[in-house]
C-alpha cells in the first residue's frame, strides 16, 4: 500500500472533490451497499456530510451537506447519523473525518460477538486499538453518546457496522480499509483452524 498518510486532503478548504472520490471508493469496495454509510469532515466550526438516504457510490459534490457543530443545518438534508458524526466532533479535538460503513466482514464477527484480532504488522500500526460498541438502534441519540464516548479511533458497532477517524479523510478512510481486511482474515484464519 502506499498510501501517504501526510497528505492532508482538506489543507486549507475542504476539497469536495476528494471527498466524493472516497465516498465512491467506499462503495466499488462494498464497504457499504445501497442507501446505507456515511461520512463527514470538519473544516473550522463546520462540518460537511453525505445526505440522508443518499447512495454514496453515485454522490455528487453538490449533494454535500453542511452543518454547523450545534446540528443547525446551513445546506441540505445531512445523514441520519449526524448525532453520531456532531458528538464525535464536539468530544474529540484530534478528530477531522469520520467515514461510517457497514463492512460484511468486520460486522459478521460483531454479530457472533468475536473482537478482531491485530493479526497483521499493518493492523497494529494504522488501527492500534478497537472499540466495542453494544448494538443501539441506528440514528439514535444513545447510539451516538455510546461512540463519542470511545477513545479509539476504530469502533465497532455490534449488529451494525464500523466507525473509522482520523485527522483527515485518507486517513479515516485507509482505516475502514485495513479494518475490514483484517476482519477478513480473522474470517479465514478461524475457519482455517478448524479444518
Ligand atoms: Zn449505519
Amino acid at each position: 500500500m502506499c498510501y501517504k498518510l501526510s497528505n492532508l486532503f482538506f489543507g486549507g478548504t475542504v476539497d469536495l472533490k476528494a471527498f466524493v472520490d472516497i465516498c465512491h471508493k467506499l462503495y466499488d469496495r462494498k464497504y457499504v451497499v445501497g442507501s446505507g454509510g456515511n461520512v463527514s469532515v470538519r473544516h473550522d466550526d463546520l462540518i460537511y456530510t453525505t445526505p440522508t438516504g443518499s447512495c454514496l457510490g453515485f454522490l455528487k459534490e453538490e449533494d454535500i451537506c453542511i452543518v454547523n457543530l450545534n446540528g443547525e443545518i446551513i445546506k441540505g438534508a445531512p445523514t441520519s447519523e449526524t448525532n453520531m458524526h456532531l458528538k464525535i466532533y464536539q468530544n474529540r479535538k484530534d478528530v477531522n473525518a469520520i467515514v461510517h460503513t457497514h463492512s460484511l466482514h468486520s460486522t459478521a464477527l460483531s454479530i457472533v460477538d468475536k473482537k478482531i484480532e491485530l493479526l497483521t504488522p499493518e493492523a497494529e500500526i494504522f488501527l492500534k486499538k478497537i472499540g466495542y460498541v453494544d448494538y443501539l438502534p441506528c440514528g439514535s441519540l444513545e447510539l451516538a453518546e455510546e461512540v463519542s464516548k470511545r477513545n479509539e479511533d476504530v469502533i465497532v458497532l455490534k449488529n451494525h457496522g464500523i466507525v473509522t477517524l482520523g485527522k483527515n479523510l485518507l486517513e479515516a478512510y485507509v482505516k475502514t480499509e485495513v479494518t475490514e481486511e483484517v476482519a477478513k482474515l480473522n474470517y479465514l484464519v478461524n475457519y482455517l483452524k478448524r479444518i
